[in-house]
């Protein structure tokens, strides 16, 4: 053996002392909300709605106070977190609209899920709750790798199963008509009886019962709190205290959603599965604070912003025994993390032909690389013509376009983004500059009209929508 080989073999001994600790491929568990509110979860702060099963996640791991997803709002973002990808290097720069009809309005058929990526180390998968990823039945999430499904395709959904009337999503004729379609068990539709969330949560906890001894990658979508703001009077009974209307049913939503999140961590203690599965926390974009009393906290704007408001969400993470327990993780990460993080830990295979932008935040989290996970971030909202470059190491955030000046802001000091610092740091917004027109360059236009064009979209396709 030679002194090089020698060097490696002392280099490497530690690390394959760690990982022998690790005896399977780990679960791996997503938990999104949808349009919480930066503030609205205890780990960040929030007074007036108690999240204490949501905060067991972030008391038994990490929280991510700079922890962001790729887009403002949902189907975007959920396009990035399922491929681990930037949604625009295929064209999902959108929110799609709801048509059943057509194949290309969706996640396009040249992209894996995490889902089938996990799939091919003998993981079973399942999505729960909101898929927004197109639904054609081509495009269906038993499609998509997964191999159960409980929920809806739309992008929103009603709460209470009385206003579930529709049995068959082409008897749609106006969009929010997605909202009233009975849901879905795998493909069938089905007559469920709960209040929506509890619905979700309990096919959560008897998938997770479901498999015992093998490898499962669980997808739960809620849809709450995002509007329509529906909840029953055992979660609105204990918000009498909050005065706003609004807020009041949002924190209900919200409380419906962590009794849920107790359910599942519970049933993986009891299963002695917690060790071995890394369950995400995480909302899809932040909070439209008017319009569902969500609370971004000291963040500006909200849903559909690229301030902070927009992209910044509550996002934790656990693993016991693997990532240190009561951390907060301060340096910037992304929603895109968690596909990288999860195929790497498995040990799936990656096509070279799609490289994942995203990187696996364990050595990160344990400690053993103290560097920063992402050197540079990057969004854009193509038809507000709005871009972001964000350097991970400095929190230097250039914002342009919108026929504005370059503005710069530092989130260090600064996270409510109130001061622009653009002509006092031209070197540093030439910088950025130069990095965002070099990112966009791997990013395509968007491959379909979106939900604000969608009259041109009915149009265009000859379909007799209403609205
Ligand atoms: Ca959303």
């Amino acid at each position: 053996m030679d002194r090089l080989c020698r060097l490696l073999l002392i280099l490497l001994l530690p690390i394959s002392a760690l990982q022998s600790q690790k005896t399977e491929a780990p679960n791996v568990i997503i938990i999104l909300t949808d349009d919480q509110g930066y503030g609205d979860v205890g780990f960040n702060g929030c007074k007036d709605i108690p999240t204490p099963n949501i905060d067991r996640i972030a008391r038994n791991g990490t929280v991510f106070s700079n922890g962001y997803v790729s887009y403002p709002v949902c189907g975007p973002s959920r396009a990035g977190l399922i491929t681990g990808r930037y949604q625009d290097r295929f064209g999902f720069g959108r929110n799609p609209v709801l048509a059943p009809e057509d194949s290309t309005m969706g996640l396009p058929l040249t992209e894996q899920t995490l889902a089938t990526v996990l799939g091919k180390v003998g993981y079973q998968s399942m999505a729960i709750g909101k898929w927004h990823l197109g639904a054609h039945p081509t495009l269906h999430p038993l499609k998509r790798g997964f191999s159960e499904f409980f929920g809806f395709l739309s992008g929103g959904h009603r709460y209470f199963p009385k206003e579930w009337v529709l049995w068959d999503i082409n008897d749609i004729e106006k969009q929010n008509d997605g909202y009233r379609t009975k849901l879905m068990s795998d493909y069938t539709r089905v007559d469920e009886k709960e209040y929506l969330t509890d619905a979700l949560s309990r096919e959560a906890v008897k998938f997770v019962q479901r498999n015992p001894d093998h490898p499962f990658f669980l997808y739960l979508a809620y849809n709450a709190p995002h509007g329509p703001l529906q909840a029953t009077p055992k979660y609105t009974d204990r918000f009498a205290h909050i005065k706003n209307k609004k807020r009041r049913t949002y924190a209900a939503m919200v409380s419906a959603v962590d009794d849920g999140v107790g359910h599942l961590l519970d049933a993986l203690e009891k299963m002695g599965l917690e060790d071995n599965t890394i369950v995400f926390f995480l909302s899809d974009n932040g909070g439209p604070e008017k319009k569902n009393g969500s609370d971004n906290g000291p963040l500006k704007e909200g849903k559909g912003s690229l301030f902070e408001g927009g992209v910044r969400v509550p996002f934790a993470v656990q693993w016991p025994g693997q990532i240190p327990a009561g951390q907060v993780y301060e340096k910037a990460v992304i929603s895109l993390d968690i596909f990288a993080t999860a195929v790497s830990e498995a040990s799936a295979p990656i096509r070279a032909s799609h490289p994942y932008d995203g990187v696996n935040l364990i050595p990160y989290l344990n400690g053993s690389d103290t560097g920063s996970p992402h050197e540079y971030l990057f969004w854009r909202k193509f038809d507000q013509n709005w871009y972001i470059a964000q350097e991970g190491t400095s929190g230097w955030k250039l914002m342009t376009g919108q026929k504005n000046e370059p503005r710069l802001f530092d989130l260090k000091l600064d996270i409510g983004e109130e001061t622009d610092i653009a002509s006092r740091k031209k070197k540093v917004v030439k910088k950025l500059n130069k990095k965002q027109q070099d990112w966009l360059m791997s990013m395509k236009d968007p491959s379909f009209l979106g939900l604000s064009q969608r009259k041109e979209y009915y149009r265009i396709k000859g379909y007799k929508r209403k609205e």
